[in-house]
Parts: C-alpha cells; structure tokens; sequence
C-alpha cells in the first residue's frame, strides 16, 4: 500500500498500458507506469504521419502528463516478475548510457497489469535488424521520411547514373498485411502528388514492391476484398510479389529465394510481431501459448493463469494469479484467442479499468468468474487503405465467422471510413483538432512533406 491506496504498476505503456494509465481512478490507486518509451503511439497513425498527412507528434500521446501528474512513470525495461513477493525487476532503459542500465532495481506492486505489447518480427533473416526499416514507433515513421527523402536527394544528384536511380527509388515492403499494404498506399500516394513537383525528374521513377511469402494480400479479408486489393494496386503500377521468401538481406539488396538479387533503396519490414524477452522470462511462471506467437494465456477475466501442473491439466479450471492481469499483444485468452489489435488491446483496457475502478476495495477477494462479468469482445469492421481514395472495408464478423455486416465494400467510401478513423483513434481532442486542421491546410495548400 501507498498512502493507504494498492499500487497499481502497469508494464508498457502501448495502447493497452496507456489507456489504463489514463482511466484508471488515481484516488483509489497509487499508479506507476513502467515502460522504456515515454510516449505512446498511435500505431494506425504512423504511416500517414511518415507521409506528411500530419505532424509526427500528433501520432503519439505523452506519457507524462498534468493530468496524471499523480502517477509515476519509470523508464525502465521490466526484466522479470517475483509473483510471490509481487515485486518487478527492472533496468533502466537508456541506450546511450549502457552503465546505468545495468544498475536494476526491483518495484513492489499489490496488483500488476502486464501489457508490453510485442517487437517486430524478422523471422531470424539475416540482415534485417541491421538494414530494415520498422514502423512500431514515431521515431521509426521519422525515420522512412528521412531516408526517403534522402534517397530523392541521392537520385537527383547530377553525376546519379540513371540504373542507380531506379534502385535508390525501389522501395521494398516485406509484409502484404494491413501495415505493409497502407504503409504502401501513403508513399504511392505522396510519389504520384507532392514529389512530381517537388522533385520532377524523378518523381516518376519511384516504385514500390510488397513481397509475402503468403499467397496473397491483406489475408485477413475475405477473397473477393483481397483480390479487389491487388487489383487496384497492380493498376497503380504497384508490384506485388507473394509467395516469395527472403532469404537474406544487405545494405543494398534483399535475396529471394527464387528471383535472387534484388537491389532496393528503402526497406521496411512489416511483417508481424515476435515476443519480447520478458515473455519468455516468465514461462516457468505463467501459462503460456503453444503455437505461433508465444502470449501469456489469462482467463476470461484477464487474470493471468499459473502454470499448468502437469499436460493433463491443460483443459482443467486453471488457477489464476489473484492480483496480476496481462493484455494486449503479449496476452491472449485461454481457448479464446483473439487478435493481436489494438482495437482488442482497448477493448480489454476498458473492460479492466471498469473492473478496477468499481473493485478496488477486494481486489484480491472477490472471485472473478462469480462476481463479474467475463471479458466479451465487439468485432469491429476491419478497414485498410489502399492509396488514391480507395479502400476496403470487411463486414463485421459474428461469433461463428459469418459476416454481419455483408461482405463489406471498397472505394471511396471505404477510404473516408478509413480517414475518419484516424480520428478516433487519437484520444486527446486537443490531436483531434490538429488532425483535422492540417487535412484542411493540406487540402487548400498541399502537403508541406519536405519540411522535417
Ligand atoms: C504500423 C502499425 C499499424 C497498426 N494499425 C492498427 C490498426 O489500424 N488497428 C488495430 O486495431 N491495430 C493496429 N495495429 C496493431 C496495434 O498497434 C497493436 O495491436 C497494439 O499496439 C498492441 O497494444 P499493446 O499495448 O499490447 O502493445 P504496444 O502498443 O506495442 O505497447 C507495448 C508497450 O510496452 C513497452 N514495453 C516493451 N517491453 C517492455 C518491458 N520489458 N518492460 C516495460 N515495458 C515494455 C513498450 O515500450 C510499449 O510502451 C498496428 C500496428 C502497427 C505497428
């Protein structure tokens, strides 16, 4: 207890993490936030803001804040968690300064929400973490925009040969999902608009390949939208190269497996997450996901489950740990699994800050599966750009995969839906009011992409 109140220690500070720091009643709990990035991201944001639709600021949100001027934020990377003397192991996350890293340092909790959320996943290719681009952050948006623009200004030099060109303008996207196809959509819109009079001799000359080792596009739609996908893209001279494996990567070059070399000037990789080590440090501790992702597993109630005693014991009631809860991507539900979305991240949020806010009192006591209602998540429609005012947009989904909603729709209408979204995905007015307000500038006076 601190003055009287549990304390409250969020790990991760993501969209599930933050959305908790930022509902939860601070009269009832002494919060602490531990995460190494003191901001949060707007992810759904981050490839417009890469490509001028907004500034980079209005894609994430401070952690610290006056209006949470009551809790505490540690920058620190959690390494590992004592569950029986509810205390977190930390170290201090400050990569320019690898001495006091080192200098760990343990936080006593009465309950812990974990949510650290997950890292890219380079699937162990060679080369990537030192050549790849990643879009997780705002810094990584800062940094597309950066090269990009330096690629340009590589391009336009006088003494560029022109073979050099077409390699320093290929921008190569690894992952044909959401991320990758509207990380796409943004850069071909701004190639095919602002850059032909920014940089007019070869503004042309940009283009963009998607490789996935899958056979299509955007998988989670329904065949007709993904098709409809690649259709519109292959229209805009968009290359699209699925069932391809990247079998290593240069500074200069990705190898595909069956095409070979590849040079390519930007290369951003998008292609899933991966669990970060804290997950693994407590396998022995939590149960845990079998296949794919490796998650924590909780009840539907979010609390996170012991370990199973024995493989029998798999499908047994499995006990919980009473005052440790876990969401977001590094959490799933046990024989409820569900995506690794933010949309799904919040929506736990919600469902745990209610819990908390009206349970403080006993947390510890009152049972879970008698007292309160159980985790139930709200489909929602799943959307994705696809550049030049067109998009898609899938039918909400019932419980057994039917679609609600019909089988969803493309265009135009689709692209607004998308736009809108943008909007609500910000949870500050203050970021509503500047979004908005740039669109109108960028529509009366076009984008202002070259300022950095
Ligand atoms: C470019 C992009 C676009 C996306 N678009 C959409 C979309 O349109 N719709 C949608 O629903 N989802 C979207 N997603 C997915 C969504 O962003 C994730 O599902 C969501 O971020 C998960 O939230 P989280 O809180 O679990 O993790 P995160 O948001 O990743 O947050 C994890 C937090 O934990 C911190 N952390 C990491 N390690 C530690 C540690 N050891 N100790 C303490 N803290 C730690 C991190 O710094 C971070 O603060 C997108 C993702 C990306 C990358």
């Amino acid at each position: 207890m601190s003055d009287g109140k549990p304390r409250l220690v969020i790990v991760g500070t993501g969209w599930a993490g933050f959305y908790i720091a930022q509902y939860i009643d601070t009269n009832q709990y002494a919060v602490t936030s531990i995460s190494p990035r003191r901001t949060s991201a707007y992810t759904p944001l981050l490839a417009s803001a890469a490509c001028g639709l907004f500034n980079f600021y209005l894609a994430e949100e401070p952690v610290r804040s006056k209006s949470r001027s009551a809790q505490k934020f540690i920058k620190a990377n959690v390494l590992d968690v004592n569950f029986n003397a509810k205390t977190v192991h930390c170290a201090p996350a400050f990569d320019d300064d690898p001495e006091l890293s080192q200098q760990e340092f343990d936080i006593e909790y009465d309950i812990l929400v974990l949510a650290p959320g997950c890292v890219p996943n380079t699937f162990n290719t060679p080369g990537v973490s030192e050549h790849a681009l990643f879009m997780k952050n705002v810094s990584d948006a800062m940094a597309v925009r950066k090269l990009f623009f330096d690629l340009l200004e590589k391009a336009s030099l006088p003494n560029t040969p022109p073979s050099k060109v077409r390699s320093l303008l290929h921008i190569a996207i690894v992952g044909g999902g959401p991320t990758g196809i509207e990380l796409t959509a943004e850069l071909d819109d701004l190639a095919k608009r602002e850059l032909r009079d920014l940089y007019p001799e070869v503004a042309d000359q940009i283009h963009i390949s998607i490789y996935d080792v899958a056979p299509h596009i955007l998988s989670a739609y329904d065949k007709k939208l993904y098709e409809y996908a690649n259709e519109s893209l292959t229209r805009r001279r968009v290359a699209i190269e699925t069932n391809s494996t990247i079998e290593r990567v240069d500074r200069e070059a990705i190898y595909l497996k069956d095409k070979g070399r590849v040079e390519y000037g930007m290369l951003i990789w998008a292609t899933g997450n991966k669990h970060i080590p804290l997950i693994e440090q407590l396998a022995s501790q939590t149960r845990q996901t079998t296949k794919g992702l490796r998650r924590i597993l909780t009840n539907d109630h979010l609390r996170v489950l012991k370990p199973p005693v024995s493989d029998k014991d798999n499908h047994n009631d499995p006990e919980a740990y009473e005052c440790v809860f876990a969401l977001g991507d590094a959490a799933d539900m046990l024989n409820r699994s569900l995506p690794t979305t933010a949309e799904v991240a919040v929506q736990k949020a919600k469902y745990l800050v209610n819990y908390l806010n009206h349970h403080h009192h006993q947390p510890s006591v009152i049972s879970a599966s008698e007292a309160v209602a159980p985790f139930k998540y709200q489909q929602k429609s799943l959307v994705s750009y696809l550049g030049a005012h067109d998009g898609v947009i899938e039918g909400r989904k019932s419980e057994n995969g039917n679609s609600r909603d019909g089988e969803g729709w493309t265009g135009r209408s689709a692209w607004l839906a998308w736009r809108s979204g943008s909007l609500l995905w910000t949870r500050s007015w203050r970021n509503r009011v500047m979004i908005l307000l740039t669109w109108v500038v960028n529509w009366v006076g076009g984008k202002e992409i070259a300022r950095m």
